[in-house]
C-alpha cells in the first residue's frame, strides 16, 4: 500500500489509518451484503444500526448523562452557529457571547441576525490570549453564554469551562471534542463539526440538555430545528449516512485505543514537543499564544520573526519531506500545525526533527 504522507490539517484532517483500511476494505461489500454502505437507505437496518451506535459510542466516550440528547446534524460547524441561535436565543431574545478569535467572532454575528447579542467583555484585547473569567460580564437574562472551546485559526483554548451561574452554556467544540474528559452536566449543548477529530467532514455532532429543547424560534428550517431532529432521531430527512458510518467507525477506534484519558495525554505530549522546540529555538520560532492558553490542537508560529520568504520555504521543504497542510490560515498567514487525534506522536517527532533541521541551515 502506497506510504501515507504527514498530514497536519486543520481539517478536514487526518484520521486513523485502521480506519481508512477497514472503510476501504468494506467499501464494496458493507458486511457482505454485496452494496456499499454509501448506497444503503437511511431507513434500512444497517444505517439504523450505524446511527444508534455512533449514539451510544458518543454517550460512552463523554459519559453523556440520561438527559441529554446527541443528534447528527448537516450545515457545517457554520451552519451550527445558526441552529444554536435559532434553537435556544427565543426564550429571551438575547445571548451573551465569548469573542476570543475567529469562528467565536463569526458565531457571534450570524446570531445577531437572530436576536441581541452582547459580549461578555466590550472588546477582545489581544488576540493570542483569553480573557480571564473575572473580567466578563454576564446578562443574568441571556438564553445562553457561548464560547469556542478551541480556536482553531488563531490557536487559543479554554483551559477550563466558563462558570454561568446557572446560564446555560454552549460550547463550540468543532476542534476539541474527543481530545479530553469533559463534565457534560456544566453544559447547555454542545456542538462540533466532525471533520477534525471525529470523522469526515458532512456531520455536525450536538449535544444538547433536555430541557432546553421545544424553544426554537418559528424561523428556524427544520433540518436545524434540534427538537424536531431529537424527536425524529437525527433520521428527519437523509442524514450524511457515509459521514456518520466513518464516524462511528474512528469514534470505536478512540475506545479500543484507551479512549478520552489517553487521547488528552497525547495530546499534551504531542503539543508539548512543539512548544518546547519552539522555546529552545532561540526565537527562530515563535508563538504568539499567551501560554497558559495555548492550545493542544492547532499551534500556530511564526519563523524568523514573520519572514514570509523563510516561511514559504519551510512550506517548501515540508512538502518535500512529504509533510502536508502546515500552511497558516489565509486570515493569519505563518505556519500552523494541528495535531488531531489521529496524528501520532511519531508524526509530531518527525516535524520537530525536520524543524531543527531546518533552523540549522536557515537559522
Ligand atoms: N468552529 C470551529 C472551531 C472551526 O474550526 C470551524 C472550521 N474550521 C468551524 C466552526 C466552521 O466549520 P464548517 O467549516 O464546518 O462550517
Amino acid at each position: 500500500s502506497a506510504q501515507s504522507a504527514l498530514n497536519f490539517g486543520a481539517g478536514p484532517a487526518k484520521l486513523p489509518r485502521e480506519v481508512l483500511e477497514e472503510v476501504q476494505r468494506d467499501f464494496l461489500s458493507y458486511q457482505d451484503s454485496g452494496m456499499s454502505f454509501i448506497e444503503m437507505s437511511h431507513r434500512g437496518k444497517e444505517y439504523t444500526k450505524v446511527n444508534n451506535d455512533a449514539q451510544s459510542i458518543v454517550r460512552e466516550l463523554l459519559n453523556v448523562p440520561a438527559n441529554y440528547k446527541i443528534l447528527f446534524m448537516q450545515g457545517g460547524g457554520t451552519g451550527a452557529f445558526a441552529a444554536v441561535a435559532m434553537n435556544l436565543m427565543g426564550r429571551t431574545g438575547t445571548a451573551d457571547y465569548a469573542v476570543t478569535g475567529t469562528w467565536s467572532s463569526k458565531a457571534a454575528k450570524e446570531a445577531a441576525k437572530y436576536g441581541e447579542v452582547r459580549l461578555v467583555y466590550p472588546q477582545h484585547k489581544k488576540s493570542g490570549s483569553i480573557q480571564d473569567q473575572s473580567t466578563w460580564t454576564l446578562n443574568p437574562n441571556a438564553s445562553y453564554v457561548y464560547y469556542c472551546d478551541n480556536e482553531t485559526v488563531d490557536g487559543v483554548e479554554f483551559p477550563y469551562i466558563p462558570e454561568t451561574n446557572g446560564i446555560p452554556l454552549v460550547s463550540d467544540m468543532s476542534s476539541s471534542i474527543m481530545t479530553k474528559k469533559l463534565d457534560i452536566s456544566k453544559f447547555g449543548c454542545i456542538v462540533a463539526g466532525a471533520q477534525k477529530n471525529i470523522g469526515p467532514a458532512g456531520v455536525v455532532v450536538v449535544i444538547i440538555r433536555e430541557d432546553l429543547l421545544g424553544n426554537s424560534m418559528k424561523c428556524c428550517p427544520s433540518v436545524f430545528d434540534f427538537t424536531y431532529i431529537a424527536k425524529e432521531n437525527s433520521v428527519h430527512n437523509t442524514p450524511a449516512t457515509f459521514s456518520v458510518y466513518v464516524m462511528e467507525r474512528v469514534l470505536q477506534w478512540i475506545k479500543k485505543n484507551g479512549g478520552l484519558e489517553v487521547m488528552e495525554n497525547q495530546a499534551r505530549e504531542k503539543c508539548g514537543l512543539l512548544y518546547k522546540t519552539m522555546a529552545e529555538s532561540k526565537k527562530f520560532y515563535t508563538c504568539p499564544i499567551d501560554e497558559n492558553v495555548r492550545s493542544r490542537m492547532n499551534v500556530p508560529f511564526r519563523i524568523g520573526g514573520g519572514d514570509e520568504k523563510l516561511e514559504e520555504l519551510f512550506l517548501q521543504e515540508a512538502e518535500k519531506l512529504r509533510m502536508h497542510q502546515l500552511k497558516g490560515h489565509r486570515s493569519v498567514g505563518g505556519i500552523r500545525a494541528s495535531l488531531y487525534n489521529a496524528v501520532t506522536l511519531d508524526d509530531v517527532k518527525l516535524l520537530v526533527k525536520f524543524m531543527i533541521e531546518f533552523q540549522a541551515t536557515h537559522g
